[in-house]
C-alpha cells in the first residue's frame, strides 16, 4: 500500500512514472538490458536525454539562446558553480537571503567573491522589490525562488536592471509558467518536482557560458556540459531517464499551467485549514510569500507534535515533520502529491484540532 507522501525531497513521484519504470526495467525498449546497463553514448540513451531536453524546453518555453545542462552534484554543486561561472572579471555578487538555501548559497559564494546581501529575512517572507539594495557592479543577482525549509516563495521575479538574474528553483520548478528570458540562469535539483536525486539541471543564457577561469574544475564549468551535450563523462543515466518520464507525464497532464492550478488548490486548502483553526495551527510565513510547495506550520501546543505526527502516520500521511532546524510541521505538495492526499491531511488536521483544541 502506498502512503500519501508529503516528503520534502526526495519526494513523491507520479504513480504513472513508477509504472513505466517497472515495465521497462528489465528490457529497456527492446535493448535486452535495463537503461542502467547500456552505454550513455548509445542511440537509445540519446533518445532519452533528447526527450528530457525537449520536454524541459517545451514545458518551460525555454527560448533559443539558452542551453539546458544536465549535471550531477545536486544543489550544493550549483552553489559553487554559480560564482565560478558567472563572476568573470567582476569581483562582486548580490544575494537575496531569506532562508536556509539562499544562505548556504551565499556562504559558498563568499569563498570566491565579495557578496552584497541585497535583502535579508529569516525565513518569513520574500523581500519586496523596493527593498532590494542592488549593486550595479555585481556580476549577478542570486535568489532562491522557493525556500523549501521555511516554506517561503517569491510571487514576483526581481527586476535587476540588466544584471544577470540567477534563481534556484529546485523546489518549485515545473509548478507554474516561468519567463526564462528574464534570467541569466535558472537551476534546479531534480529530486522534488522533476525526478530523483543525482541530477541537477541548469538553464543558462549562452552568452554567460565560457566565463569560468582556468582554475575552475572541469565538472563545475557549465561550458563542459554545453559543449558536450552533457555527455562529457558518464552522466546519471537513470536520473535523466526518470526526468524524461516526468516530462512526458507533465505534458500529458496539461503542462505547468495545469500544475499551477492544482498547486493553488492544494496549498489553498491547507492554508485555509491553518487560518480557520483559531490559532491551533499557525504559520510564520507572511501571506504574500506563502509557498505553494512547502506548507510550514506549528501547533500552538508543541507537546502535541508527537501525537499529531503519530496520528498522521496511522492514516498513511507521511513526511509531515518539519525540518530539524525550524521544527513544527511541513507538508510538501509537489506535483506528484494528489489532491485527495491533501484533502486527507486537511481533514485529519481539523479532526485533531477538534479533539485537542
Ligand atoms: N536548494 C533548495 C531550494 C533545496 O530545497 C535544496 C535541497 N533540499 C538544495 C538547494 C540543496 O540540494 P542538494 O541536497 O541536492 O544539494
Amino acid at each position: 500500500m502506498r502512503c500519501f507522501n508529503f516528503a520534502p525531497g526526495p519526494a513523491a513521484l507520479p504513480f504513472e512514472v513508477l509504472e513505466v519504470i517497472r515495465d521497462e526495467l528489465f528490457d529497456f525498449r527492446g535493448e535486452g538490458a535495463s537503461i542502467m546497463e547500456i552505454s550513455h553514448r548509445s542511440p537509445a540513451f540519446a533518445k532519452v536525454i533528447g526527450e528530457a531536453e525537449t520536454g524541459i524546453r517545451t514545458l518551460l518555453g525555454v527560448p533559443d539562446g539558452y542551453d539546458v545542462l544536465f549535471m550531477q552534484g545536486g544543489g550544493h554543486q550549483q552553489f559553487s558553480a554559480v560564482p565560478l561561472n558567472l563572476l568573470g572579471t567582476r569581483r562582486k555578487a548580490d544575494y537575496i537571503v531569506n532562508g536556509t538555501w539562499s544562505r548556504k548559497a551565499l556562504k559558498e559564494a563568499q569563498k570566491f567573491c565579495e557578496v552584497n546581501v541585497a535583502a535579508l529575512d529569516d525565513g518569513t517572507r520574500a523581500p519586496r522589490q523596493q527593498e532590494l539594495r542592488l549593486d550595479p557592479d555585481a556580476a549577478y543577482v542570486y535568489y532562491c525562488d522557493n525556500e523549501t525549509v521555511h516554506g517561503v516563495e517569491f510571487d514576483y521575479v526581481p527586476e535587476t536592471g540588466g544584471v544577470p538574474l540567477v534563481a534556484d528553483m529546485s523546489s518549485n520548478i515545473m509548478t507554474r509558467p516561468v519567463d526564462v528570458s528574464r534570467f541569466g540562469a535558472i537551476w534546479f535539483g531534480a529530486q522534488k518536482n522533476f525526478g530523483i536525486a543525482g541530477l541537477a539541471i541548469a538553464l543558462v543564457r549562452q552568452d554567460l557560458i565560457g566565463k569560468a577561469g582556468p582554475a575552475c574544475p572541469v565538472m563545475l564549468d557549465w561550458k563542459t556540459y554545453a559543449q558536450s551535450g552533457s555527455l562529457f563523462n558518464t552522466p546519471p543515466v537513470f536520473a535523466i531517464y526518470v526526468s524524461s518520464l516526468v516530462c512526458r507525464w507533465l505534458l500529458q497532464q496539461g503542462g505547468v499551467k495545469e500544475m499551477q492550478r492544482r498547486s493553488a488548490l492544494k496549498s489553498g486548502l491547507l492554508y485555509q485549514t491553518i487560518d480557520e483553526s483559531e490559532g491551533f495551527y499557525r504559520t510564520r510565513v507572511q501571506k504574500d510569500s506563502r509557498s505553494r510547495m512547502n506548507v510550514t506550520f506549528a501547533l500552538r501546543d508543541e507537546s502535541l507534535n508527537e501525537p499529531f505526527l503519530a496520528g498522521a502516520l496511522e492514516r498513511g500521511l507521511k513526511g509531515v515533520k518539519g525540518h530539524r532546524s525550524v521544527g513544527g510541521m511541513r507538508a510538501s505538495l509537489y506535483n506528484a502529491v494528489p489532491q485527495e492526499g491533501v484533502q486527507a491531511l486537511a481533514d485529519y488536521m481539523k479532526e485533531f484540532a477538534r479533539r485537542h483544541g
